[in-house]
């Protein structure tokens, strides 16, 4: 199995970094011939607004969309990456998302960069809370009756799944903590 990481922008290198640490292969995916060889896909945090400009230029967002919508394709989504996997973005300046899980995310609803901040989470399963940063970080504010919140801070849903999609507003690879990577293997 070969992992992709969307590598247009962003802090994909920590993502691949932390497959690399669990041994499993991964590609950089920054066209459709990557795309092609890849069995899952992570989008990495970094600004929605410019990774949806290569999504949707290079010709990967719809070939992602057909490959989810036909083949059940795994895509996990953090932070900048679950705003693109979202079906309604609100906010200032909300990028074209790829609209594939029923959720509304408003973008950047914490604030500025200094409104960043790590918490703890329950992860269902975990006996240990999970360390994880939240980087301007967006607000998971509806979600849909197939969409299951696997996580919360808050009150709001912070890691959420909807069949073979992964969405979290937070970074597990900033304390290299590998156990949502793990989860999102094993879906
Ligand atoms: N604020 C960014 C955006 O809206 C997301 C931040 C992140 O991915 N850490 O694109």
């Amino acid at each position: 199995m070969t992992v992709g990481v969307l590598a247009f922008h962003g802090d994909f290198a920590e993502h691949i970094q932390i497959l690399e640490d669990l041994n499993v292969k991964s590609k950089e995916v920054r066209s459709l011939q990557d795309l092609a060889v890849v069995h899952r896909l992570i989008i990495p945090g970094g600004e929605s607004t410019v990774i949806s400009q290569f999504l949707f230029a290079s010709g990967v967002a719809e070939e992602i969309r057909r490959r989810v919508r036909e083949e059940n394709f795994p895509v996990y989504g953090t932070c900048a990456g679950a705003i693109l996997l979202a079906k309604r973005v609100t906010g200032k300046n909300p990028p074209r998302a790829l609209g594939l899980m029923d959720m509304t995310v408003n973008r950047n609803a914490y604030g500025t960069q200094r409104e960043s901040f790590e918490a703890t989470l329950k992860i269902p399963g975990e006996k240990t809370p999970l360390s994880v940063a939240f980087i301007r970080a967006p607000v998971i504010e509806r979600v849909g009756p197939r969409v299951e919140v696997l996580a919360s801070h808050k009150g709001h849903p912070v890691l959420v799944q909807e069949g073979s999609l992964l969405a979290g507003t937070f970074h597990p690879e900033v304390r290299a903590d590998k156990r949502i990577h793990e989860l999102f293997l094993s879906l």
